[in-house]
């Protein structure tokens, strides 16, 4: 059974996530989506509330797994077996950061590789950073991720 890891902030997941993820569901028998706790940043939802968000909406979708880490991506990786990590590329903007993590990577684990996926041109200016920014100024964000975090976002603002 091919498994790959889907590892990121998902702060919160959007429908540029999830378009890459569906892909991966294509490619892949099974993800294991890895929701990073990074320390160095300042997430508005908890790791756990990103783990819940990313559940519910796969709830009916037994071959999506989704798992906290924290350090290294690769022994994180090395601790499930998996050696296939998805990442989504949006513009060329993204390109650098991602082969020189993709690069890292493989320099820290030999058999490492990266699959990357082209998003949705439709999804390809479409950020969690833009969608925290619209929803904190009380902006419409339907667009953006799924009704479901919508109403996470307006509890985490506060506002109807
Ligand atoms: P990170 O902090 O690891 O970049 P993100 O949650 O921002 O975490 O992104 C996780 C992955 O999803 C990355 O590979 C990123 O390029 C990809 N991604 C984010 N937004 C989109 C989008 N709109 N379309 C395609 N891929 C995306």
């Amino acid at each position: 059974m091919k498994t790959a890891i889907y590892p990121g902030s998902f702060d919160p997941i959007t429908k540029g996530h999830t378009d890459i993820l569906d892909r991966a569901l294509r490619l892949f028998d099974s993800i294991v989506v890895a929701v990073i706790h990074n320390p160095m940043k300042h997430p508005i939802f908890t790791q756990e509330e990103r783990m819940k968000h990313i559940g519910y909406l796969y709830q009916d979708e037994p071959r999506v797994k989704v798992e906290g880490f924290e350090g290294l991506l690769v022994d994180f990786a090395k601790e499930k077996n998996i050696s296939t990590i998805i990442r989504g590329i949006r513009a060329l903007s993204d390109f650098d950061y991602e082969l020189q993590m993709s690069l890292t990577n493989r320099k820290l684990a030999e058999h490492f590789e990266t699959v990357f996926l082209m998003t949705d041109e439709k999804y390809s200016f479409l950020s969690s950073s833009v969608v925290r920014q619209v929803s904190m100024y009380k902006g419409d964000v339907s667009a953006f991720v799924s009704p479901y975090i919508e109403e996470a976002l307006r509890k985490k603002f506060q506002y109807e």
